[in-house]
């Protein structure tokens, strides 16, 4: 078990920066997920972290240690990539004993440990098998099982399982999930889907260009995003992100998107006036809208025109458009038809989001 903090790591190839300034504190026993599009750096990230990338710039500590300097092999870190890499013409038993018979361990503890593992996974019954025998899966599990096999201070995960079909992805992310609270390993775990992160992590870390922009639990990742790029990467559909200019118009806040004034509510005064006559993005999610078909329910925010709905099976996705735009909205199955043209939208005012338009910062 350890805990490890980056501070300001930075690594850089010729031109790229691939790590720029990451600072991070992975406690003790958790699972930190690195999250962020194709190329932002969180495969570089992990190979600092397991010593096959020299950093530039930083610190890298593993429980209180400065491990810069350490090669891999004595940092006690397992890693499990995307392709299993399991040795083809080993059976399954002599893959996991492999990190065991590296280190010298006796033939009887090997075979304990092996079966054990075996046990654990639920691959006991393809001990004498070769990898290219099993499921994609099963070879995943092995892969799982080599890594875990000597109880390591940390797990390094690279995208383990992105190359799993759709539902067995599910099943193993569960899996994965109870197995690193069983173990209480530290875990450093990359992945570009943000519904994985959210569902398995204690702490994501949201990436973009190499830098960090927000680390934080999934719950406020996703309720107070620090900024427009996360707001807009986690969840699906993505939350509706609207250009505007900040005014005050008759003592209100307004944002005029060009299409409507979205009035603000219960909004700090003193900061507001900061920013009026500002470009600013309005954010709200899908599931924080209302819809009404009728506009004498009065009170909405925009009226929009109902462009193509997209049943999802439990619920539905709608699209409005209004004006350039295209809202999307949740909604309950059924409340919204074919034949429904038009429609008076409002915003649950407590879960609308402004940000600064040309930083992308959040405002409130
Ligand atoms: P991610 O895992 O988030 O997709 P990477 O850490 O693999 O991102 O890459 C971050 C950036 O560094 C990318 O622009 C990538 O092209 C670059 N990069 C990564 N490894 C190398 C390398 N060995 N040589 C040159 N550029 C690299
Ligand atoms: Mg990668």
């Amino acid at each position: 078990m350890s805990r490890i903090i980056l501070r300001n790591l930075v690594k850089r190839f010729e031109k790229t920066i691939a790590v720029d300034k990451v600072s991070l504190d992975i406690a003790d026993g958790s699972f930190v997920v690195l999250l962020g599009p194709s190329g932002c750096g969180k495969t570089t990230t992990l190979r600092c972290i397991a010593g096959l990338e020299i950093p530039d710039e930083g610190e890298i500590y593993i429980d209180n240690q400065l491990v810069n300097d350490v090669p891999p092999r004595d940092r006690d870190i397992a890693m499990v990539f995307q392709n299993y890499a399991l040795y083809p013409h080993m059976s399954v038993y002599d893959n996991l004993a492999f990190p065991l018979k590296m280190r010298k361990y006796p033939k009887g503890e090997i075979d304990r440990l092996v079966r054990e593992t075996a046990r654990l996974l639920n691959i006991e019954q393809h001990l004498s098998k070769k990898p290219r025998q099993l499921s994609g899966g099963e070879q995943q599990r092995v892969a799982l099982g080599r890594a875990i096999i000597r109880r390591p201070k940390a797990f390094l995960m690279d995208e383990p399982l992105s190359n799993l079909d759709a539902k067995l992805r599910l099943h193993m992310r569960a899996e994965l999930k109870r197995l690193q609270k069983d173990l209480g390993i530290t875990t450093v775990y990359v992945t570009h889907d943000q519904a994985e992160a959210m569902a398995m992590a204690d702490k994501i870390a949201v990436m973009n260009k190499g830098k960090v922009l927000q680390y934080d639990t999934p719950d406020v990742i996703y309720n107070s995003p620090a900024s427009v790029f996360v707001a807009g990467f986690i969840g699906t559909p993505s939350m509706n992100l609207l250009e505007g200019t900040l005014k005050l118009k008759d003592n209100k806040f307004i944002v005029d998107t060009n299409v409507f004034n979205y009035v603000l509510k219960n909004v700090d005064t003193e900061l507001l006036k900061n920013y009026i006559g500002q470009e600013v993005t309005l954010g709200f999610r899908p599931e924080d809208m209302t819809l009404s078909k009728d506009e004498k329910e009065g009170g909405y925010d925009f009226e929009a025109e109902v462009f193509v709905i997209e049943p999802t099976g439990s619920n539905v996705i709608v699209d409005l458009k209004v004006g350039d735009y295209l809202v999307k909205c949740v909604v309950q199955r059924g409340f919204i038809t074919e034949d429904t043209k038009r429609v008076f939208v409002k915003l649950r005012a407590d879960r609308v989001h402004l940000f600064e338009g040309k930083s992308g910062k959040i405002i409130v």
